[in-house]
């Protein structure tokens, strides 16, 4: 009897539903092998949340969500839904539901594909063969940090405030998380501060080498400026294996880090909370990509982004690496045949839709599967 998963399937809106059929085909794929059960419940997020129950994330979804062993979500958000207030817009879903699950770290793999790495913009050489994770704090520093705020001085000029905090058990639990996925990958963790400027970031660099030296000696810890770091992913990003780095820091390098591969239609992301006693943490796992509307409903987006989501699911919720290193193989066989959809075409490619790019990810894991 086939290990059961409970998965809460959030197709969301614009390309989300579509997405999302091509990768419950995959899972499909993945019991039929009898590799594993899926429970999977279907809920409302975003704007489809907003039409049905008249808020973006109602209490049904978060309820299942903690039921859930692991989240997939498509995305949200539309120009349907652009003139409502901020706070019941469908991105208000996302947020909410990140925080209601205390989702405090977020994994950003930058990945280049051999046969996409001529679409980025920088030297083949460079990029060729990338295969880097940032890891981002997600629910502190300076963007929830208190006192914040504008306020108006006596002389009435105004100031600005916002706070960079992090206390030694938040950078204690990202770090964790770093070296954790670091111990999976090549053992190298980059943790990126601005030690130099920042008392805050002194501590991080502190507690980070104290949890190296105490729990994870097989680590290899170095410490870069975060304005030295930005540089370096740019002129030789190979030299990394793990980075991580503090809420914005994390945010502004991750996006750096995307463009190096080039497209946004293959770009996975997982977001995690703490670890129970039993070693259960929530997890969230969602494309990069937004709901791109200007293509919805047109079976013209990429699947592949939200698949690679989901493998991040097999891996990082189940242990399930095999699975995960055949539809990652998969996929590679699939670009590498040149069949591609719209955002990644090139010249001489076989231009496909969602659907068949689907079809020809699910004929690829047949035939691996077959040897
Ligand atoms: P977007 O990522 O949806 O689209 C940007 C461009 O990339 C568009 O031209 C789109 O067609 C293309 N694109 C994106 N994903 C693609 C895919 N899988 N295949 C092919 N092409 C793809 O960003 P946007 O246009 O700035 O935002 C659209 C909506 O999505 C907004 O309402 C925004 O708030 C929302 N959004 C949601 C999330 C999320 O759910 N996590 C993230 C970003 C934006």
């Amino acid at each position: 009897m086939a290990d059961v998963k409970k998965v809460l399937v959030l197709p969301g809106d614009g390309i989300g539903p579509e997405v999302m059929t091509q990768v419950r085909r995959i899972m499909a794929w993945l019991e039929d092998a009898g590799k594993v059960k899926f429970e999977v419940t279907e809920g409302l997020l975003g704007g489809a949340a907003i039409d049905a129950t008249g808020g973006p994330m109602p209490e049904e979804t978060l309820t299942a969500a903690k039921a859930s062993d692991a989240v997939l979500l498509g995305a949200v958000g539309g120009p349907k839904w652009d003139d409502l207030p901020f706070d019941i817009k469908p991105e208000r879903g996302l947020l909410g539901i990140r925080k209601e699950l205390g989702l405090f770290a977020n994994l950003r793999p930058a990945v280049v594909f051999d046969a996409l790495a001529e679409a980025s913009t920088l030297k083949l050489d460079i990029v060729k063969g990338l295969d880097i994770m940032i890891v981002r704090e997600l629910t502190g520093g300076i963007y929830f940090g208190q006192p914040r705020g504008i306020e108006t001085l006596p002389d009435g000029t105004r100031k600005g405030l916002n706070s960079l905090v992090y206390t030694t058990p938040e950078i204690t639990r990202i770090g964790k998380v770093a070296m954790d996925l670091a111990m999976k990958r090549g053992k190298r963790v980059c943790s990126v501060d601005k030690a130099n400027v920042l008392e805050c970031t002194v501590l991080w660099r502190e507690e980070m080498i104290k949890l190296q030296q105490e729990q994870y000696p097989e680590i290899d810890l170095t410490h870069m400026y975060v304005d030295n770091a930005s540089m370096q992913l740019v002129r030789n990003p190979k030299q990394f294996d793990v980075m991580v780095t503090t809420n914005m820091f994390g945010d502004i390098l991750s996006d750096c880090a995307a463009m190096l591969t080039g497209s946004l239609g293959m770009l996975p992301s997982a977001s995690l909370g703490d670890a129970d006693a039993q070693g259960k943490r929530y997890a969230l796992y969602e494309p990069v990509h937004g709901s791109a509307p200007d293509i919805a409903g047109q079976n013209l987006a990429n699947p592949l982004a939200t698949i690679l989501s989901f493998t991040m699911m097999l891996r990082y919720s189940f242990d399930m690496m095999a699975e995960a290193d055949l539809i990652e193989q998969a996929i590679q066989n699939v670009l590498n045949a040149g069949i591609r959809t719209g955002d990644i075409m090139q010249e001489g490619a076989t231009k496909v839709g969602t659907v068949e790019m689907g079809d020809a990810v699910l004929k690829e894991m047949d035939a691996l599967a077959k040897g």
